[in-house]
Parts: structure tokens; C-alpha cells; sequence
């Protein structure tokens, strides 16, 4: 059967701006892409990352300049076709998380089964966590306010201004907290401050709390800190998976990084090998994007697949989140509509 493919940009807008240790966004541009044989439509979705050097118009230029050799690629061995997506789009990511998404929604549809069912990840997902983007101290309540029916905060951190954002969210609420630094803090010492505070102010792990170019650094605190210490921006790729043992504790998987479900599964197995654990992560994404990484929820540890519910106009509709809790249903493939 021949496939055809189309796109389309979606500007997805964040109820509030969303600010980490290296940016600030109030909108993202993310590009729909839809693989169809006539019968079935495969959906998936790019939502390139600056940190990856990845841009909307890198991959609108691939999908425009490419479209004959990725209609040409494999339904069913997802194995070849990602070797070839990465051949053919080696500097997009996300663009390998979109088609990579959109070629396993449509096997799943013509299969007639959910994947999460093909990938025996089942349904029963930990709660994932709801992001609150560094502020000015004087939003934070109205953050934490939005996040009322979230038991699980996820905290940015990583600023000069880190006691005091957490001392007024500590005034407000005694929620379970994740903190990522996002590579904020620069030396040993200034991370073992921060975790041994941290430790004592219910929270659960620690997230990226150096520059992923300091693993050796990272490394000294593995046996020390009293918390768990979760790979991020060190965490991209399967290959990167090895030399993170001993280093980590455990591993957030992000599609848009890692080049989609086939890559995320390798490194599923990687982790399990080391004995690390799992956390699934996203950037600021439709419910497209979450839905797909929701399909390999059941394998993790820790979940933060809250993009979907940090925008205002999220074009698409999928897997559900009731207060933290996701809930997939058993269409086949990835369960994603348009709205
Ligand atoms: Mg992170």
C-alpha cells in the first residue's frame, strides 16, 4: 500500500510563560506530521528544542525536500526505519520522534490494537507530575493555585533565587516536590548545598543538577546524595545510557530527544540492564506527543507528561490526565484525534 504524508505547524500556547534556567517561552511552533495508506492515518508530532539544536524550519525543510524517501520506509520493522530516520534526519530529533510516532500509530491502527498493548506496557501509569516554571516570587501562588488538583509538583530551579522560590512555594503547600536544575548549578558544592537542603524539604529526586558536560563532577555525588539524581539533558540518546551507570540513578526519557518509541524502548531495556531507573518526561507538547510517550508509561518509575496540560489551545485530544493520573483507553495505535 503507498503511503502519503502531510503536516501541519500548530502555535501551541502555555497557560503561563513558561521559564526554565536557560529560557522563557510563552508559545511553541510544532509541526503535526500524518502518515496515511489510504485507510489508516498515523499521527506523531515535532516539537523541536533549541538545547538540541533542533528548529521548526529545520524540520518543515526536511519534510518538504524528503517526502518520496519517507513514504518509502517501513511500516512494520521499526528497527530499519529508525536507522534510516537517523540516516536520512540526523540533526532533527524531533523530527525522528514524529515520524518515528506517526509509523507506530499506524501499525498499531492497522493491527487494531493500542500500542501500549503491542509494547506490554499496559495501563497502570504512576502519577505524573505538573511543572512550575521559575517565576517571579509573586506568581508563584497563582501557579500553585493552578496546580491545585496535581498532587506532584515538579519545580524548575537552577536560578541565584532558588531558597526563595521554594521557601514561598514551602508557604503555600507541602505537596511532594521534584526539582530540575537544569544544569544550573555549576560545582560540587553548590549541588551537594542545594540536595542536602532539598532533601529535608519533601522532595522526591533531583533532576539534571549539573552541566552535562561536568559528568565527572556528577558522578561524585551518586554515592553521597540522600536523594536520587535523574539524567536529563545527560540522558539523550540509547548510546549515552552506558556511561550514565554509576553516574545516575535513573534516567528521564524524552521522545523529542531520544528520536521516538523505538529509540525510548532501547533505552527502557538499557536502564533495566544497569538497574536505573525510569522517568518519562516531554517538552511543551500536544496531547499527540503525550499520548505517544503515555504508551510506555507503564514501564516507568516517575512520569512527568504534563505538556499537554500546560497549554491553552491544545489542538489535539488523547490520553486523558485526571489530576496527575493519565488515563489511556484502548483505541488502536496511540488514541489521538484532532479535536
Ligand atoms: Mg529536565
Amino acid at each position: 500500500m503507498k503511503l502519503s504524508l502531510s503536516w501541519e505547524v500548530q502555535r501551541i500556547t502555555t497557560k503561563f510563560e513558561f521559564k526554565i534556567a536557560r529560557s522563557a517561552e510563552s508559545y511553541y511552533d510544532v509541526v503535526i506530521v500524518k502518515i496515511s495508506d489510504g485507510e489508516h492515518t498515523g499521527y506523531g508530532e515535532a516539537a523541536p528544542n533549541k538545547r538540541y539544536h533542533d528548529s521548526k524550519d529545520l524540520v518543515l525543510q526536511y519534510l518538504e525536500s524528503m517526502t518520496a524517501d519517507i513514504t518509502a520506509l517501513s511500516v512494520e520493522d521499526s528497527q530499519v526505519r529508525q536507522a534510516a530516520l537517523e540516516a536520512l534526519f540526523p540533526d532533527s530529533y524531533a523530527l525522528q520522534a514524529s515520524l518515528d510516532m506517526a509509523f507506530w500509530d499506524l501499525y498499531g491502527k492497522r493491527l487494531d490494537k493500542p500500542l501500549h498493548d503491542i509494547f506490554g506496557a499496559g495501563t497502570d501509569l504512576p502519577v505524573s507530575s505538573y511543572t512550575i516554571g521559575i517565576s517571579e516570587l509573586d506568581m508563584i501562588p497563582v501557579k500553585l493555585e493552578e496546580a491545585t488538583p496535581y498532587p506532584i509538583l515538579k519545580i524548575k530551579l537552577g536560578t541565584p533565587n532558588d531558597q526563595a522560590i521554594m521557601d514561598t512555594i514551602r508557604k503555600h503547600t507541602d505537596k511532594v516536590i521534584r526539582v530540575d536544575a537544569n544544569e544550573g548549578w555549576k560545582t560540587v558544592d553548590e549541588a551537594k548545598r542545594h540536595i542536602e537542603w532539598l532533601a529535608g524539604e519533601n522532595v522526591e529526586f533531583i533532576e539534571q543538577p549539573m552541566p552535562a558536560d561536568q559528568l565527572d563532577d556528577i558522578a561524585k555525588l551518586h554515592d553521597w546524595s540522600p536523594l536520587p539524581v535523574v539524567a536529563d539533558e545527560n540522558s539523550v540518546r540509547p548510546e549515552d545510557v552506558p556511561a550514565l551507570a554509576g553516574v545516575y540513578h535513573g534516567i528521564n526519557i524524552k521522545l523529542m530527544k531520544c528520536g521516538g518509541l523505538t529509540n525510548a524502548r532501547k533505552m527502557i531495556a538499557l536502564a533495566q540492564k544497569y538497574g536505573m531507573d525510569l522517568m518519562m518526561g516531554c517538552m511543551v507538547e500536544s496531547s499527540v506527543g503525550i499520548s505517544a510517550a503515555a504508551q510506555l508509561g507503564g514501564f516507568m518509575r516517575w512520569l512527568d507528561l504534563d505538556g499537554n496540560v500546560l497549554i491553552a489551545n491544545d489542538p489535539y485530544v488523547g490520553v486523558g490526565n485526571e489530576a496527575g493520573k493519565l488515563i489511556l483507553g484502548n483505541e488502536p495505535g496511540m488514541g489521538v484525534r484532532p479535536r
